[in-house]
């Protein structure tokens, strides 16, 4: 029996095979190791596509020199079960010297708003990500591209790109997909040592007290880092890299809530560095 999934391995396959797609075609990028979140987004690519094309590409430019690269979890075997599960078309899984050639000196940067939050952080990170993207969306062709809530800024400047740069697609942001006791689903969740995975539930637990406090009518932003900041400090294993309530389009600091607002943050709990956030609306 022929898999109904297609594999393709190279830009050139991927390109041909694309001019023979009909209709409109959905596009997933992701890093591989898939879990409900990824699976979703392929989900909806198929209610509203009649083919679906996910690809499956740890980027190495988006990673720093001191980041998890070489360690970045892989299962290309269970990865292609799912999406075959999804109904998924095409898996597109290049390797790293296919899509970047030792002379590939070309790259797409968008401004502000992917230098603050994790672009202050992980300074190379965003520019390596619309490089990929930039890439990717040119091969692939998408009529759209699915991106996760889960990584609110990755989408923002995403869009932010395709705005400025014209390109041809519309980009669909989904919510992000938690585990029973809220932590948000992430590749990286592999690394939690069982007690990490514990503290872990701290990132939503202070990402809910910002929201129920909004709810309460509490506008200053000032006072929702902090009592957020406080309840995570409570937890030894946790190391606060940025906790942060901002304009949900320009990412600005604010110092009085206006919706819809983003409160995100990024948290080490033992290796693992984790991000989530929640919109105010
Ligand atoms: P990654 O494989 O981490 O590059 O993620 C690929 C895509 O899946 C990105 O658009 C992510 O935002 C999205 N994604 C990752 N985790 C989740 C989640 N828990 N819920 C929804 N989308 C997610």
């Amino acid at each position: 029996m022929t898999p109904a999934i297609k594999v393709v391995e190279t830009i050139a396959e991927m390109k041909r095979v694309r001019h023979e797609l009909v209709g409109t075609v959905g596009f997933v990028p992701t890093m591989g190791y898939l879990h409900e979140g990824h699976l979703s987004l392929a989900k909806q690519a198929k209610k509203e596509n009649p083919s679906v094309v996910v690809s499956i590409f740890v980027n190495p430019t988006q990673f720093g020199p001191r980041e998890d690269l070489a360690s970045y979890p892989r299962d290309m075997e269970r990865d292609l079960a799912l999406l075959e599960k999804e109904k998924a078309d095409i898996v597109f899984a290049p390797s790293a010297t296919g899509m970047y050639s030792t002379r590939f000196d070309s790259w797409v940067e968008v401004g502000e708003v992917s230098h603050r939050l994790e672009g202050a952080s992980r300074p190379t990170h965003f520019r390596g990500v619309t490089t990929v993207c930039a890439k990717l969306f040119n091969i692939v062709e998408p009529t759209r591209a699915y991106f996760g809530q889960k990584d609110a800024q990755q989408a923002l400047v995403i869009r932010k790109m395709v705005s400025d740069l014209n390109m041809n697609l519309e980009i669909v942001t989904l919510p992000t997909v938690r585990e029973p006791d809220g932590l948000a689903m992430s590749s990286r969740n592999v690394y939690l040592k069982p007690e990490e995975r514990k503290a872990a539930t701290v990132l939503y637990q202070s990402l809910t007290l910002a929201q129920q406090m909004w709810s309460r009518g509490e506008k200053n932003a000032g006072r929702i880092r902090q009592e957020m900041i406080s309840l995570i400090k409570k937890q030894p294993l946790a190391e606060i890299d940025y906790v942060s309530v901002a304009d949900a389009e320009t990412l600005e600091e604010l110092v009085e809530v206006r919706p819809p607002a983003l409160v995100s943050l990024a948290v080490k709990i033992g290796k693992p560095r984790l991000i989530d956030n929640v919109v105010l609306e």
